[in-house]
């Protein structure tokens, strides 16, 4: 039994660590294409990076890998296959209950960890990233990746989910993760800005709270730090690109069109 809960949890791991090692390559390899050189001189940073998303990978892949055990062994957990035991609006909303859950969650632990002793402990691996990049999505902490790592394996007690809605919160988690630390906008303007934006977490939000290392606690959802005033509102990406081209050795260049957008979305 302990053998098995222990391939259940090492196979997790690797599921965790290909999937971030495929969505952060794979947004790493859009940025080169859209911002070419925004990684410039970035290069012992991105790998410092990796490893500490493959260790929290790792870390990950415990708790995942318990409750995935429990689930097909002995019936454990809230998760079902049969899309009608449920109303199907039920469905969407229990996507969003996991997202509001795991927002709640993520902002009180986030909140907390930016205390100064716990944040020098705990937190500090996350914000050593000076731009993030989109290799950061899993930098963290082994204390910080057990706190994120334990929320979903959680909530699949609590909150009866269809396992096609949980593939979907998982996929949201995991593209968010590396879109907000990727250094420019991907999502549609109004998902930034005007009043979804005023609601929802995309890049020019968490970008914010690397900046200021204070305030837009929040993951998916502005509703913590609006309702706890802690909301620093959308930044934008114009000294982070300006840094770049100074890494890159001065001059316009290829981030000049960048920059001139990410002036236009200056708040
Ligand atoms: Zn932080
Ligand atoms: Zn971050």
């Amino acid at each position: 039994m302990l053998l098995a809960i222990l391939a259940s949890a090492l196979a997790m791991s690797l599921i965790v660590g290909v999937r971030y090692l495929i969505v952060s390559g794979a947004f790493a390899a859009a940025t080169h294409a859209k911002h070419p050189g925004l990684y410039a001189g970035l290069s012992a940073q991105m790998r410092r990076e990796v490893a500490w998303s493959l260790a929290s990978a790792l870390i990950y892949g415990v708790p995942a890998g318990v409750v995935a055990w429990g689930w097909k062994t002995l019936g454990w957990t809230q998760i079902y296959a049969d899309i009608h035991a449920f109303p199907l609006w039920y469905a969407p909303v229990s996507v969003l209950l996991y997202l509001f859950a795991h927002d709640t969650w993520f902002y009180w632990t986030h909140r907390w960890m930016h205390q100064p002793r716990i944040f020098k402990l705990a937190h500090a691996v996350h914000h050593d990233s000076r731009p993030p990049t989109a290799w950061a999505a899993m930098a963290f902490h082994p204390i910080e990746a057990i706190t994120g790592a334990v929320i979903i394996p959680l909530l699949v007690f609590l909150i009866p989910i269809h396992i096609a809605c949980l593939g979907l919160v998982l996929a949201i988690m995991t593209v968010m993760g590396v879109t907000n630390h990727m250094g420019w906008e991907v999502f549609p303007r109004f998902m930034w800005k005007g009043p979804v934006g005023a609601w929802l977490i995309t890049a020019s939000h968490h970008q914010r709270h690397h900046d200021l290392y204070r305030g837009n606690y929040g993951l998916y959802f502005r509703f913590w730090d609006r309702l706890c005033g802690t909301d620093k509102g959308v930044g934008d990406f114009v000294k982070a690109h300006a840094q770049a081209r100074v890494r890159r050795g001065g001059g316009g260049g290829g981030g000049a069109g960048a920059d001139a957008a990410g002036r236009g979305r200056h708040e």
